[in-house]
């Protein structure tokens, strides 16, 4: 399909899942010809799709970048999760040897350095793995919400993502906090406990920290970096991710 074909498939594909509930977007997407996948990252956001494809039994696979670095809170959650929606996530893990190269010029820990080599440990623990998650799918859906950040308030529901070829599906982006707790308390979900200790957004253990009152969702994530535009890079390409300035 061509780029333009893949373009306006996406722009209909938006239109459409505007007015449907969760469930009726991710069942519009398994059923489209292509596999669909979903990556998690156990957050709460992530934690209703799952719910959504596991109750609905959808054919979606289900997949998390298992980083090595993780809180061990979400760990436990991937297994529990499994189990209370009777699914299977299937673990990403980050290559040793790109590891071991990362840690004899950055250092293990080297991310507190600088942006680039932020970035650098990322596109190793994260960006590599998400490629192999992603390897032969033509839908990638996930949890992002226009209300998360500046960077995510265009948000839109489906569109063309060039640099990976393919249909990226946000079918929560017009959810807001209130919308994502109603859904867990309603069906039960199961949610990382580092929630009810002020972290709304969950990433790495060494990357995140609690937030304070009154600050935005994604304050806690890498919070040294100064710049509004913090992202992994999973969702932004990897070439304006880069670009993103330290300011002084
Ligand atoms: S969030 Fe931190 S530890 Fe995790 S991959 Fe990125 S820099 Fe590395």
């Amino acid at each position: 399909m061509s780029l333009h074909d893949q373009t306006a498939m996406a722009a209909e594909l938006d239109r459409e899942l505007s007015e449907l509930s969760l469930t009726e977007r991710l069942r519009i997407v398994a059923g489209l010809d292509g596999r669909a996948v979903f990556t998690t990252s156990l957050g709460i956001e992530d934690q209703v799709i799952t719910a959504a494809i596991g109750l609905a039994n959808l054919p979606i696979d289900v997949s998390t970048l298992e980083t090595g670095r993780l809180f061990q809170e979400t760990v436990d959650l991937i297994a529990e999760t499994e189990e209370r929606f009777g699914i299977a996530i299937k673990r990403f893990y980050p290559r040793q040897d790109d590891i071991d190269a990362y840690a004899a010029k950055y250092g293990l820990n080297g991310f507190y350095e600088s942006v680039e080599a932020r970035h650098a440990c990322c596109h190793v623990r994260k960006l590599v793995p998400l490629g192999q998650a992603l390897s032969g799918a033509r839908f990638w859906i996930t949890g992002l919400r226009r209300s998360q950040s500046g960077n995510r308030a265009a948000t839109p529901f489906a569109e063309y993502d060039a640099e990976r070829d393919l249909i990226k599906v946000n079918p929560l982006a017009d959810w807001s906090t209130e919308d994502i707790n109603a859904y867990v308390e309603a069906e039960s979900v199961p949610t990382n406990p580092l929630h009810k200790r002020g972290y709304p957004s969950i990433g790495c253990e060494p990357c995140t920290r609690a937030i304070k009152p009154g600050e935005p969702e994604r304050a806690g994530r890498w919070w040294w970096e100064k710049d509004e535009k913090r992202e992994c890079g999973l969702h932004v390409p990897e070439a304006a991710a880069s670009s993103v300035p330290t300011p002084a």
